[in-house]
């Protein structure tokens, strides 16, 4: 999953252009590739479909290495992962793709509005030409080398992690470091090192642009945690961190995920160390979770998570499968489904009126005093701690402006990896005032950076400010929905996600989707809006 967000803050307003535009259009054929290059679609087609099935067998042998691959296994897996990135390279970035490309005039316009002429067309055409354009300015040997030692970089963190020492990972992670600094070398960049990374999961985003939005985000957080803390109520949380045996809390997560209408037919729940949803193909979109046999959220709330990111995949338009098309336009419009479900909707009163009473038949020990608003206060508890997967809504997104600092540093060559446990720590107590007992608890949390995915963080908080504005929209639409909830008619609110967001796969960039379905750009006070009414509910500020 991956993918692409132009902010608005500085945009001009070419509305005055539209009319001219709009006539211009309807002089013009309904399509980009006209009648003179018939079989140029269908050739390139042909070409992407063959990158895409690759792409899928690479992603089974990573979804079978995180699942059930023997440990032993990784050293022939990291090759194979290594032989197939190879592969998918050559084809992305041959010379003939580049001139079919070429003759199809692609380019990577951005759309230009509701009377674009072939809108369809033109976004396949742009992001071939995006995909193309970034194979061929990445050397083979940088991409296979990455691959491998991205696929070793995981083993020695799994390691690393269980023995609680960074040292044994930092070797890795500087081999990996330098190949991802390459890389933005490679693929060139005008303001920051860190932006041909971010574009990678966010394409158009640019690291300035977000250093603006999360500095509002991160005062307006700030506020609101002091407040809550100020407050001095404490939901009783002890039930939460009570027996919840895993065979239960399996049989829960799999009602769940049916109820909310994915599709076990086209999918399938495991588990793994690190929660993730695997695309395997159109019909083929799996989810992974973990269970704490002694901690309720982590397994139902990263299940929900996972869910959010399959739903997206598996309601793409079927017009679009094998197509570069058929995926998340962002990763932070990605973000914005999942942490829809887990939060803004996993968290809220509703779908715990219609749920609660079925988990409470589950774990009775645990749960049978413990009322529905106590259950819905103590998911909802805020309290500044040390893991992200498992922090509350508000200290979230202060968990990945941490990362997001971090990486920046790592990446402009201001930070090196054996200063990283320090700065990890001390940015932990600047922003949360709290301090990492060990490294497991601290720097060697996430997976991301043994797999040199950097840039990804970000739109971890992009999903969280996305989600808000599509929620205020989706509500505003179905008037009804927070009944439909408390029945578990979970179908309307699918219905609208996919309508408005999951059937457009990549045709839309994340900046243009925001505004196509809110009518307004990126804001970040939607999501403080949000915080700020249900939690001064919850903690009565
Ligand atoms: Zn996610």
């Amino acid at each position: 999953m991956t993918k692409p967000v132009k902010k608005s803050v500085k945009k001009p307003a070419p509305r005055k252009a539209a009319p001219r535009k709009a006539a211009d259009k309807a002089a013009k054929p309904a399509r980009l590739l006209p009648a003179a290059k018939p079989r140029l679609l269908e050739r390139l087609r042909a070409r992407d479909a063959e990158i895409r099935r690759l792409m899928h067998i690479s992603s089974v042998l990573s979804w079978d290495q995180d699942t059930y691959m023997p440990s032993k296994a990784v050293g022939e897996r990291s090759e194979q992962l290594e032989l197939l990135s190879g592969l998918i390279h050559d084809r992305q970035s041959s010379p003939e793709l580049g001139q079919m490309l070429k003759e199809a005039g692609a380019s990577d316009r951005r759309p230009l509005g509701p009377d674009d002429a072939a809108p369809v067309e033109r976004a396949y055409l742009r992001e071939l030409f995006r995909a193309y354009r970034r194979s061929t300015r990445l050397p083979r040997r940088l991409v296979t080398e990455l691959a491998k030692q991205a696929a070793v970089g995981r083993a020695h963190w799994a390691e690393a992690r269980k023995a609680s020492d960074f040292g044994l990972f930092a070797p890795q992670l500087a081999v990996i470091l330098n190949l991802v600094r390459e890389t933005t070398k490679c693929l060139g960049y005008k303001e920051h090192p860190y932006d041909p990374l971010l574009d990678e999961y966010e394409p158009w985003m640019k690291t300035s642009e977000l250093d603006k939005v999360f500095a509002g985000l991160r005062v307006k957080l700030r506020g609101l945690v002091e407040r809550i803390v100020a407050s001095g109520r404490r939901p009783d949380t002890s039930f939460l961190k009570a027996p919840y045996p895993v065979d239960r809390q399996r049989e829960f997560s799999l009602t769940v995920l049916r109820e909310i209408g994915y599709d076990f037919q086209r999918g399938r729940l495991d588990e793994s160390a690190h929660p993730f949803t695997a695309t395997l193909g159109c019909a083929d979109v799996r989810l992974t979770t973990r269970y704490n046999p002694e901690f309720f959220n982590t397994g139902v709330f990263g299940t929900i998570h996972e869910a959010g990111h399959g739903l997206y995949e598996l309601g793409i338009g079927a017009e679009l499968a094998d197509t570069i098309l058929a995926d998340g336009t962002s990763m932070g419009i990605h973000e914005s489904q999942s942490r829809m479900w887990e939060n803004f909707i996993g968290r809220s009163l509703p779908f715990w009126v219609y749920f609660y009473p079925r988990l409470k038949a589950l774990f009775p020990h645990p749960l049978e005093a413990v009322r529905l608003e106590d259950f819905h206060r103590a998911v909802n508890a805020v309290q500044p701690s040390l893991i992200r997967v498992e922090a509350d809504e508000v200290t979230y997104n202060l968990h990945i402006l941490v990362r997001f600092e971090l990486e920046k540093r790592l990446i402009a060559g201001d930070l090196q990896v054996g200063e990283l446990p320090g700065a990890w720590n001390a940015q932990y107590q600047e922003a949360l005032g709290v301090q990492p007992p060990d490294d497991s608890q601290g720097v060697l949390q996430d997976i991301h950076w043994s797999m040199g995915s950097f840039g990804y963080f970000p739109t971890y908080a992009l999903g969280n400010l996305y989600a808000a504005q599509f929620y205020r929209t989706m509500k505003r639409d179905l008037p009804g929905m927070e009944e439909e909830l408390v029945r578990g008619e979970f179908a309307p609110l699918l219905s609208w996600l996919r309508d408005k967001v999951h059937r457009l796969g990549r045709l839309v960039p994340a900046a243009e989707l925001c505004r196509q379905v809110t009518g307004e750009s990126l804001d970040p006070s939607c999501l403080a809006e949000y915080l700020e009414s249900k939690y001064s509910g919850i903690y009565e500020l």
